[in-house]
């Protein structure tokens, strides 16, 4: 096992790989921008290594810097977390060269899974359904775009090929649109991905996002973990997460699950991944793999008592996984709600200093978060402050407490999207279970 992790990550994450280190026996170093120099887990830490300035692009995505400071605190593993360059396979190419461990999947397995075409290629060889669409990237020829858009039928929408985050994508209803929103997409993506690559899809009108969790060492053992429904979203950003998902026959899980895990045998994949799905009058459509750690695994943690993050660091260490499928137990169901800092309902970011900060508690509550009363929410970096999680023996008592946990939370000096959950706690069509990905944003515009 390793002797000491540098953590090259900030905020609630920072602070969960941390605890993990911890109770592992391994020492940390966290590396931190100049506007994080206060905050409380980089005090926590065994050691620190103020990497630059605010801005991202001089700190959390500065590999030379990362790496320095793996360097002079004689790190021998890097964390990445999820963001920033977890899904970078140049920095993981960058990090193993200079002789640390990557905590991650191999350099060419992020490349592969993370050009959002050849992902969809390698799925298609591994038998895992995915949702019917171009073939790979779209050509220059117009004619032919608008030929294969009228093949798979209207509406589609065009993604980035080196997209993420939600972003890079355009719907398109008519083919008077078509041509017009390719060319927008195309030079979007080359700003924001430094990729003009786009490929299309059948645009799905009214499905869900199911995606499932797995591991897998390098000595060829891979398990799924179950599925998590991630479908409150708006703007293509997860707000509300659950495990089990609502209502889908455990036989389609399983089966699906099977398909994901046959097809990190076939890649030889290692780590943490999640397959993800959109998932529609009982079928599964793969979108994407995340091949990281996600904001949302706590969920899956609370459901089968795991602990994903030491088991990336044990995969990561070359240690077999320490449990087989059938030793994974399923029980009760749990429940995120990410709380960010902003406004509930116009979703401006609102950074600034907590003065107040009373947190939740009581069974079944976790609450991941690193911030405290006196912290000062920066501008420079998401919104997130905190994940509240909830579980329950049923979907009915994860609900419940988490009512009862954010009317508990209070937190002043800068706004949350806490009402908004609260509302969405007592909603009808969320307690009922199951709504598509359009559901929230459906509901806020009718407001
Ligand atoms: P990103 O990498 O930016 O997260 P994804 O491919 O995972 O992009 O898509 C993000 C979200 O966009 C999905 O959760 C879903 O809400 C929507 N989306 C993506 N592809 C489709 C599709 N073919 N039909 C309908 N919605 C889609």
């Amino acid at each position: 096992m390793f002797e000491k992790i540098l953590i090259a990550n900030r905020g609630e994450i920072a602070l969960r790989i941390q605890r993990a280190c911890r109770e592992l026996g391994i020492k940390t170093v966290v590396v931190h921008s100049e506007a994080d120099r206060d905050a409380k887990y980089v005090r926590l830490a065994d050691e620190s290594v103020c990497i630059g300035p605010a801005s991202v692009r001089d700190s959390y995505l500065n590999m030379p810097a990362i790496i320095a400071a793996a360097e002079v605190t004689d790190a021998e593993a890097i964390h990445p977390g999820y963001g920033f360059l977890a899904e970078s396979a140049d920095f993981a190419e960058r990090v193993e060269k200079s002789g640390f461990v990557f905590i991650g999947p191999r350099p060419e397995t992020i490349r592969l899974m993370g050009d959002k075409v050849t992902a969809k290629k390698t799925m298609i060889e591994a038998k895992v359904p995915v949702v019917p669409g171009s073939e790979g990237a779209l050509p220059d020829d117009p004619d032919e775009i608008l030929r294969m858009a009228r093949d798979i039928g209207y509406p589609v929408i065009v993604k980035a090929t080196g997209g993420g985050g939600g972003r890079g994508m355009r719907v398109v209803f008519t083919e008077g649109a078509l041509l017009t929103a390719v060319a927008t997409t195309r030079a979007e993506a080359e700003v924001a991905f430094g990729n003009p690559e786009v490929y299309m899809e059948k645009y799905l009108e009214n499905p869900r996002h199911i995606e499932i969790q797995i591991l897998a060492d390098e000595h060829g053992n891979a398990i799924w973990l179950g599925e998590r429904d991630c479908s409150m979203q708006r703007r293509h950003q997860k707000i509300i997460e659950e495990a089990p998902a609502p209502d889908i026959p455990r036989k389609l899980i399983e089966r699906i699950s099977e398909r994901a895990v046959q097809a990190c045998r076939k890649l030889n994949y290692r780590g943490a991944g999640t397959f993800e799905f959109l998932y529609e009058d009982g079928e599964f459509y793969f979108i994407e793999m995340n091949t990281r750690i996600q904001v949302e695994h706590t969920i899956t943690e609370m459901i089968t008592g795991l602990d994903l993050v030491q088991e990336q660091i044990r995969i990561a260490a070359g240690q077999k996984l320490s449990l087989r499928q059938r030793d994974v137990m399923f029980r009760g169901h749990s429940i995120e709600c990410r709380i960010n800092a902003e406004d509930p309902y116009n979703f401006l970011p609102s950074p600034g200093r907590i003065n107040q900060w009373h947190t939740p508690g009581g069974p079944g509550v976790r609450l991941d978060s690193h911030v405290f009363a006196g912290y000062t929410v920066p501008p420079y970096y998401d919104s997130m402050i905190a994940k509240l999680i909830t579980y329950g023996e049923t979907r009915e008592q994860a609900i419940a407490r988490m009512d009862i946990a954010l009317s508990e939370m209070i937190v002043e000096g800068v706004h949350t999207n806490i009402p908004l959950h609260r509302e969405l706690m007592q909603d009808e069509g969320f307690k009922q279970g199951g709504v598509s990905i359009h559901y929230l944003e459906d509901k806020l515009a009718k407001k």
